[in-house]
């Protein structure tokens, strides 16, 4: 196990510095243009596949680093340059994972290749779990898995939304309900092939924020799949039904979900970019405020702006230590006994939601036009205390492991 450290060893700032050239030199400029036209942006998805930031190796690199930090440094970067774009590249990473987690290994060597694609033809993955009636609601889940016996295949029937990169992805990774009597212990998540029959894209969401990354519904129709797209194969599935079964019939008893584990683990990455962008509002408001005249001095030299910038840090730096903090215990299997995930979580996703706030107002009327960037990390921001879990789910799963009661 790796002893908790506040510090980046030379290799990881090595890749930092690497990262945060890229985020500068190509993702921020293509930052304004990408936003406006709300399209998915192939080039620098193409780009960062050159480089190698946009593969699978990469981003294993950072998800097994023993110290924790890997993900959350490379989020931050790749986020500090633009939200949307940075989304597009690691999107593909997010559905990656729900496969490396749980697929075999034979799944992982099949299915990840062709979720990233190749440098000349590069694609991407989406990772399916929200329906229109199952947003914080994932027990409600409709979408149906029935085993087809006598063609070892899977059917699948249902409608999925706010897939990021659905319907554009080239490998989807669907959750559905195969035994609806176990509530969410009756799903399980299945590899939908490049070109599959029956899975098409529905409707594509105009959006508040992070409009460069394309988000879209899921529409699946008999959908039929090998035996060998069940993430984790049916004697898994069987055992962990049987398990699940036998733990209803006892009736009372809690069962420890291991998908909450799952989420504690995940959500650091999520808080992560929330820091990435909150940190870009904060420098381009110092910048602004130090260099801004108005009554003959720098408008820093108001307390009532100085004092902004100095909260604005201070949350920043703590979140960011609340998110390294979750990171360390996720890979190092420490237990979330005070959902630590979810307060990083929750404390980055609204401290990104204030700083580039106070950033528009530093900036003044500048800060609310397009002219300046802050602007869009205001609306990109926006979707931290939305997705991955919502504030208010966050606060529920915090309090409910606290007090170990079903609060609702
Ligand atoms: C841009 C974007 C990208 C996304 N990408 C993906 C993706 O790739 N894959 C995927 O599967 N999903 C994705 N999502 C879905 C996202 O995870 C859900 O939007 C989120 O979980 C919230 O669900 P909902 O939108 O249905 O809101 P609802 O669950 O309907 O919540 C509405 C409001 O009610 C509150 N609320 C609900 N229940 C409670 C409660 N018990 N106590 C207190 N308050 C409560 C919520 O906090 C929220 O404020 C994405 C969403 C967006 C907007």
């Amino acid at each position: 196990m790796a002893e908790f450290t506040m510090e980046l060893n030379d290799e990881q700032k090595e890749v930092r510095d690497w990262l945060h050239g890229f985020a500068a030199d190509v993702i921020r400029p293509a930052a304004a243009e990408w936003d406006e036209r709300e399209e998915t942006p192939w080039p620098v998805i193409q780009e960062a596949a050159k480089v190698g930031i946009y593969s699978l190796d990469f981003y294993a690199q950072q998800y097994f680093d023993a110290t924790g930090l890997g993900i959350p440094m490379a989020m931050e970067e790749l986020f500090w340059g633009d939200a949307g774009i940075a989304l597009s590249i690691v999107g593909t990473g997010l559905a990656a994972v729900g496969v490396l987690a749980n697929g075999t290994e034979e799944q992982i060597g099949t299915w990840i290749p062709q979720m990233y694609g190749d440098v000349n033809d590069v694609k991407v993955a989406a990772f399916c779990s929200s329906e229109p009636d199952a947003g914080s609601d994932v027990a409600s889940m409709r979408t149906r898995a029935v085993y087809d016996e006598a063609k070892d295949e899977w059917v699948l029937n249902g409608t999925k939304t706010w897939a990021t990169n659905g319907g554009i992805a080239n490998v989807h990774v669907v959750v559905a309900v195969v035994d609806p009597e176990l509530g969410s212990k009756g799903h399980a998540s299945f590899i939908i092939p490049p070109n599959t029959p029956g899975l098409s894209q529905g409707q594509k969401f105009q959006k508040h924020g992070i409009r460069a990354s394309h988000t879209a519904e899921v529409v699946l129709e008999d959908v039929r799949v090998p035996g060998s797209c069940l993430l984790g194969g049916k004697e898994k599935l069987d055992e962990r039904l049987a398990r699940a079964r036998e733990k209803a019939k006892k009736g009372g008893e809690r069962v420890k979900n291991a998908a909450m584990a799952t989420f504690e683990a995940s959500r650091p990455a999520v808080g992560a970019m929330a820091v990435g962008t909150a940190r870009a509002a904060y420098e381009v408001a110092l910048d602004y405020a130090k260099t801004r005249e108005q009554f003959g001095r720098p408008i820093i030299d108001n307390q009532g702006v100085a004092f902004q910038l100095a909260d604005m840090r201070t949350q920043i730096d703590a979140a960011r230590l609340l998110v390294w903090r979750a990171s360390w215990m996720g890979v190092n299997g420490k237990p979330f006994t005070a959902a630590e995930g979810s307060m990083s979580k929750l404390f980055a996703s609204e401290t990104a939601k204030k700083v580039t706030a106070q950033a528009i107002q530093i900036l003044g009327g500048n800060g609310y036009t397009r002219e300046y960037p802050v602007e869009r990390m205001h609306r990109d921001a926006a979707i931290y205390t939305i997705f991955e879990g919502t504030s208010e789910i966050q606060r529920l799963v915090i309090a409910r492991t606290l007090s170990g009661m079903p609060i609702r």
